[in-house]
C-alpha cells in the first residue's frame, strides 16, 4: 500500500462515506464493501483509465498498475473527497456508484463532476471538483513524466548510477520495454550517444560556426592553489576573498587570478573563493561544447529528473535562502558556477537604455563606452548568438509576420550557446553537453591561476573591525563547513559576489544596514542595503490555432528562436513592454495540463498522442520591464516585501500588452480556435520580481546606495561587491548584465586595489 493512514484519518474517511452514502438506495453500494483505502485507491486507479483509456494494442494508464502507478499516485493526492466521488455517481446513474459504472459510464460521471452544472448542491460540487482536479492533474502529470522510468537511478551521495562500460553516461530512463507517457506523447528524452552523434553532425551544417576543442581547460602547468598565510591573530590570511561562486563570484575571482598582483610585494594574488555550495561542475579537466566532460554529463546532462541544477527551476527555493537550504537531499540548487547554471539561455546585453536608467536611478558614472571591453569579453566567453535560420519553423516565420503586420520591428534573441544541439535538452535548462554560456570558464582561467576554491563553505558573517573616529574595516569572515565547523579567514579585500538575495541577508548578519532591521546589532547604519531591489515579470498569451503550425521532429521539440519586438518606440524608457515568440513547451506533463488540454477520456489520449495537440500552439511571452516598483529584502530569510509599486501604470501596461496581442492573433494567415489571457487579467499587484538586482546598488552617495561605481562599500573600507546586487536598477532579464557588471568590475577593482601603486592597507 502506498500510503499508511493512522486511525484518526480512517475514521474520518468512514464517517465522511457513510455520510455522503446515506440517501442513496440500499443494495447499490458495490465495491464500497472493502476497506476505505482499497475503495479509494480503486477510485483513483479507475479514474487513471478515464484520462488515459487503454485499448487493443494501445496500453494507457492501466496497463501500468502492475509497476504500481496508483500506488505512487496515492502518495500526494489528498483523499478526502474520494469517497464522496464514488458515492455520488448514483444520483446520476441509477443508483451506481462509481466504480460500479462501465467505462463508457465513468468518463461520462467524470465529465458531469468537470463542468459542475448538474451538481446543485454547491458544497457537494466543490467537495467533488476538488477531488476531481486534484486526481486529474496528479495522474496525468506522473503518467506523462514517464512513470515508472521517470528517473534515473542515484546512489546514497545523489550521484546517478551508470552501467559499466558507458562512458557517455547515458542515463535515459525510457525503455522500449514499457509504453510509457513519453512514448505515447512521441518523447524520447535525451538522445543516447549515436542520435547525438548525428545531433552533432546536423548541427556542425546549420550554424554559422563549431568549434572544436576545449573552450577552456586546465593546464598541466598550473601553479598550486593558493595557500594561505598566518595572520597575527593566528588565522589564516589570503589577499583577496570572494565569497559566492556564482555568476559574478567565478568572474571576478578568476580574473583577479589571472592579473591581480599584490601591491606590496608584486606578487600573484593569494585568493579564495569561498562558494556555500558544491564544486563538482569544476572537477572535469575542461569544458568541450558540444560534447561535455564526463562529471557534468553524468550529473545533468541526460537526466530529465529536476534534480540538478539545469534539471530544475529552483524558483521561489533558490529565491529565499533557507527555502534552498532545507531542499530535498540531492537538489543542487547552489553550486560553483551560480545561476548561471539555471538561467535559460537568454542573454541580453546592456545597451544604452540600460546605462541610462542605472545612471538615473542612483547617479553611476558608468555608460556604454565605458563598458565596452567587458561587453566584448561577456559575448565572446558566452558565444552570444542569434539563432540560426534552420531553428525557424513555419510558425515563427507566421508569428512575426504578423507582428511586423502590426508595424513591430522585427529583432534576433540573443542567447548565449556555443555548438548547440538543437534540441530541448540545450535549448531549455539542460545544456546538453555544456554548450550553454556559464560563467565556469571564468572559474577554470582561476584555477589555472593558482584560485583556491573552498566549497561548502557558508559564510555566516564578514568581520568588521570598527575603532572610535576610524572608519570601520572588513577584516576577515567566518564560515562553516559542510559538517557546520566554523572558520575564521582573515584578508586584505573581501568581495562579495551572494547575488541581489543573498548580499543583503549576509551584511544583515555582519551588523551593516537599515537601524528597522538590525536593531541592537547595528554596527554601521545604511538604509540603502537590501532595499531598491527591481526585476522584471512576464505573462504568457497562447492560441490554439486551426491548423497545426510546428513540426514534430526528435521529441517533438522545436528550438525556438524567440524573435521579439517593443511595443515601444525607442529610447526605452521605465515602464517598457517587450513582447517575444513563446514556443508551448514540449514536456509532455505540462502538455498534458495545459490550457487547450481536452478533459479526458480519447480526445485527451489524442491530442498528446506524438505532440499532435502542442503543434496548434503559438505562444507570445510580454515582458515588463524597468518597472515603476521596488522591493527589499527582509531578515532572517530572505522573503522579498513590495515597497513601491505604481499600479495604475503597470495595470494600464498589462491591458496595452493583452490589446495588442490579440491584434496579433488577428493578423495570423491561420485562424485562432481558442486563446488562453488567463495571466493578463491579474492584477499588477499580484506579481513579484524576476530577474533581480539592486540590493547593494552602486550610486554616488550613500544617501543613496551602498557602494561606488568603482564597486567599493560606501561606509566600509576593504569591502567590495560584485553581482546583480550592484546593479542599479533591471531593465530586461539580469545574467547578461550581471556578467557585464562583474567584468567591468573586475577591471575598476584591479585599478583599485591589485596593481602596482595602489594602496598596501591591510597585505601581509
Ligand atoms: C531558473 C532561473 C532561470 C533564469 N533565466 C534567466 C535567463 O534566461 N536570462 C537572464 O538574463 N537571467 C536569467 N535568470 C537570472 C540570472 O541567472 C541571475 O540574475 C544571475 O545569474 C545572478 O548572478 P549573481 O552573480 O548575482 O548570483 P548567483 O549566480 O546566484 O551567485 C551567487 C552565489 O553566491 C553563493 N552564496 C550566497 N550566499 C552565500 C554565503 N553566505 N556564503 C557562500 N556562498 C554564498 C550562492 O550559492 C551562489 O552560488 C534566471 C535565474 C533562474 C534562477
Amino acid at each position: 500500500m502506498g500510503q499508511r493512514m493512522s486511525r484518526r484519518e480512517f475514521v474520518k474517511e468512514t464517517v465522511v462515506a457513510t455520510t455522503l452514502v446515506a440517501g442513496i438506495p440500499k443494495g447499490s453500494l458495490g465495491a464500497l464493501s472493502g476497506g476505505p483505502l482499497d475503495v479509494n485507491k480503486q477510485v483513483v486507479g479507475a479514474l487513471g483509465a478515464v484520462f488515459i483509456p487503454s485499448a487493443s494494442g494501445d496500453p494507457g494508464y492501466k496497463e501500468l498498475e502492475s509497476h504500481g502507478i496508483t500506488d505512487y499516485v496515492l502518495q500526494s493526492l489528498p483523499l478526502d473527497n474520494a469517497a464522496t466521488f464514488n458515492a455520488v455517481a448514483q444520483q446520476f446513474f441509477a443508483g451506481k456508484s462509481f466504480l460500479d459504472l462501465d467505462e463508457k459510464q465513468r468518463m461520462e460521471y467524470a465529465g458531469i463532476v468537470a463542468d459542475g452544472s448538474k451538481i446543485t448542491d454547491d458544497t457537494q460540487r466543490a467537495q467533488l471538483q476538488a477531488f476531481y482536479r486534484g486526481a486529474r492533474s496528479r495522474i496525468l502529470t506522473v503518467f506523462y513524466k514517464n512513470y515508472p522510468q521517470q528517473a534515473a537511478a542515484r546512489d546514497a551521495a545523489g550521484v546517478p548510477i551508470v552501467k559499466a562500460g558507458n562512458t557517455h553516461q547515458y542515463t535515459n530512463p525510457n525503455t522500449k520495454e514499457l509504453v510509457t507517457g513519453w512514448d505515447i506523447a512521441g518523447f524520447k528524452g535525451p538522445p543516447d550517444w549515436n542520435e547525438e552523434e548525428q545531433l552533432r553532425a546536423k548541427a556542425k551544417k546549420e550554424l554559422p560556426y563549431w568549434y572544436e576543442g576545449d573552450l577552456v581547460r586546465l593546464s598541466d602547468l598550473r601553479p598550486p592553489a593558493a595557500t594561505a598565510l598566518k595572520a597575527s591573530d593566528g588565522a589564516d590570511y589570503y589577499d583577496v576573498i570572494v565569497i559566492g561562486g556564482g555568476t559574478a563570484g567565478c568572474i571576478v575571482a578568476g580574473r583577479l587570478a589571472e592579473q591581480g598582483v599584490n601591491p606590496k610585494t608584486g606578487d600573484r594574488l593569494r585568493i579564495a573563493l569561498l562558494e556555500g555550495g558544491d564544486d563538482w561542475t569544476i572537477r572535469d579537466p575542461g569544458m568541450k561544447s558540444g560534447y561535455g566532460y564526463p562529471i557534468r554529463r553524468q550529473m545533468i546532462t541526460n537526466i530529465p529528473d529536476g534534480i540538478g541544477p539545469e534539471g530544475s527551476d529552483p524558483g521561489p527555493a533558490y529565491r529565499y535562502p533557507d527555502l534552498a537550504r532545507g531542499a530535498p537531499a540531492g537538489y543542487n540548487f547552489r553550486l560553483i558556477g551560480g545561476c548561471s547554471l539555471h538561467y535559460g539561455g537568454t542573454c541580453w546585453i546592456p545597451g544604452e537604455d540600460d546605462f541610462y536608467l542605472y545612471r538615473e536611478a542612483s547617479g553611476v558614472n558608468w555608460d556604454e563606452a565605458k563598458f565596452g571591453a567587458a561587453i566584448q569579453e561577456v559575448q565572446d566567453l558566452f558565444h552570444v548568438m542569434t539563432p540560426p535560420e534552420a531553428w525557424w519553423n513555419r510558425g515563427n516565420y507566421m508569428w512575426a509576420e504578423a507582428g511586423r503586420a502590426l508595424g513591430y520591428p522585427m529583432y534576433q534573441a540573443t542567447i548565449a550557446f556555443r555548438n548547440p544541439l538543437g534540441t530541448m535538452y540545450d535549448s531549455e535548462s539542460l545544456p546538453r553537453c555544456d554548450s550553454k554560456g556559464t560563467s565556469l570558464p571564468w572559474a577554470y582561467i582561476g584555477l589555472n591561476n593558482g584560485l583556491k576554491v573552498i566549497a561548502n563553505a557558508e559564510v555566516r558573517k564578514i568581520l568588521i573591525d570598527k575603532v572610535p573616529g576610524g572608519r570601520p574595516v572588513a577584516t576577515g569572515v567566518a564560515y562553516t563547513d559542510k559538517a557546520g565547523a566554523t572558520h575564521q579567514l582573515r584578508a586584505a579585500r573581501i568581495i562579495s559576489a551572494c547575488s541581489a538575495n543573498w548580499t543583503p541577508l549576509l551584511l544583515y548578519r555582519s551588523g551593516y544596514g537599515p537601524k528597522d532591521f538590525l536593531g541592537g546589532n547595528l554596527l554601521i547604519e545604511n538604509k540603502n542595503v537590501g532595499m531598491h531591489m527591481t526585476g522584471d515579470f512576464s505573462m504568457r498569451a497562447t492560441a490554439f490555432l486551426e491548423e497545426q503550425v510546428s513540426p514534430a521532429g526528435r521529441d517533438g521539440e522545436i528550438h525556438d528562436p524567440e524573435p521579439w519586438t517593443s511595443v515601444n518606440p525607442r529610447p526605452w524608457r521605465s515602464l517598457s513592454i517587450q513582447i517575444r515568440g513563446d514556443g508551448a513547451g514540449r514536456q509532455p506533463e505540462s502538455i498534458a495540463l495545459g490550457p487547450f488540454a481536452p478533459e479526458l477520456g480519447w480526445e485527451h489520449k489524442e491530442y498528446m498522442r506524438n505532440s499532435s495537440g502542442v503543434r496548434h500552439i503559438m505562444g507570445w511571452a510580454a515582458h515588463l520591464g524597468a518597472l515603476p516598483w521596488s522591493w527589499r529584502v527582509r531578515p532572517p530569510d530572505g522573503q522579498v516585501e513590495r515597497v513601491e509599486l505604481d499600479a495604475p501604470r503597470v495595470d494600464a501596461a498589462i491591458k496595452e500588452s493583452e490589446e495588442v496581442i490579440r491584434a496579433w492573433m488577428g493578423k495570423l494567415p491561420a485562424k485562432v480556435a481558442k486563446s488562453d489571457f488567463r495571466q493578463f487579467h491579474r492584477p499588477a499587484t499580484s506579481f513579484d520580481p524576476r530577474h533581480v538586482s539592486g540590493t547593494v546598488r552602486a550610486g554616488d552617495s550613500p544617501e543613496n546606495s551602498v557602494c561606488t561605481s568603482d564597486f567599493d562599500c560606501h561606509d566600509i573600507d576593504h569591502l567590495l561587491f560584485t553581482s546583480s546586487a550592484t546593479i542599479p536598477r533591471t531593465f530586461f532579464w539580469s545574467l547578461g548584465p550581471t556578467a557585464v557588471n562583474a567584468c567591468y568590475g573586475y577591471r575598476r577593482i584591479i585599478a583599485n586595489h591589485f596593481s602596482r601603486g595602489c594602496s598596501t592597507r591591510g597585505f601581509a
